[in-house]
C-alpha cells in the first residue's frame, strides 16, 4: 500500500504524508541526473498541503527548461535530495522516491525527458515516454 513516508540519508529530514500519491514519474532531465548524480529521478507528486515536513531543508533554486523556478529541496547536513518544488505547479510537491522508506509500492506510470535518457536504461514498452515534459512545457 501506498504509504508517504520517508527522510533524508541522515534521518535529520523526515516527511510524511496521509494523502495517496498523485503520480509517480521517471525524470530523466540533465538537471535530475546532475542533482541526484545518477541517471535519472523517480518522483512521487503529492499535495503540498498535506505533507508534513520535519528537519532543515536547503534550497537550490534552479530553472527548468520551462523557464520557470524549481526549489531543489535537500537536507542541509547529509546533502540528500528530497523534494522537488515546482513554482509552475503550484499544489503539488515532488518527492524524491528513493528517500521513502517503503519504496515497495512504486510502480512509475510515465517517463519524462525521455529525449536526454542514457542509452543504456532501457524504458518499458508498457510505459508512456515524453521527449520533454508535457505538463510544464
Ligand atoms: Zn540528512
Ligand atoms: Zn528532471
Amino acid at each position: 500500500m501506498a504509504k508517504i513516508e520517508g527522510g533524508c540519508l541522515c534521518g535529520a529530514v523526515r516527511y510524511s504524508s496521509d494523502d495517496d500519491p498523485l503520480n509517480q514519474t521517471i525524470c530523466h532531465c540533465k538537471h535530475c541526473q546532475k542533482q541526484a548524480g545518477s541517471a535519472f529521478s523517480l518522483v512521487v507528486a503529492v499535495f503540498r498541503f498535506g505533507l508534513d515536513v520535519q528537519g532543515e531543508l536547503a534550497t537550490y533554486e534552479d530553472v527548468g527548461d520551462s523557464g520557470q523556478a524549481v526549489l531543489r529541496k535537500f537536507c542541509a547536513k547529509c546533502g540528500s535530495p528530497v523534494i522537488s518544488d515546482l513554482v509552475s505547479v503550484p499544489d503539488v510537491v515532488f518527492i524524491k522516491a528513493g528517500t521513502l522508506d517503503d519504496t515497495s509500492w512504486l510502480k512509475p506510470d510515465a517517463h519524462i525527458w525521455a529525449e536526454h535518457r542514457q542509452e543504456w536504461v532501457n524504458v518499458a514498452e508498457e510505459l508512456q515516454s515524453f521527449p520533454r515534459n508535457p505538463s510544464i512545457g
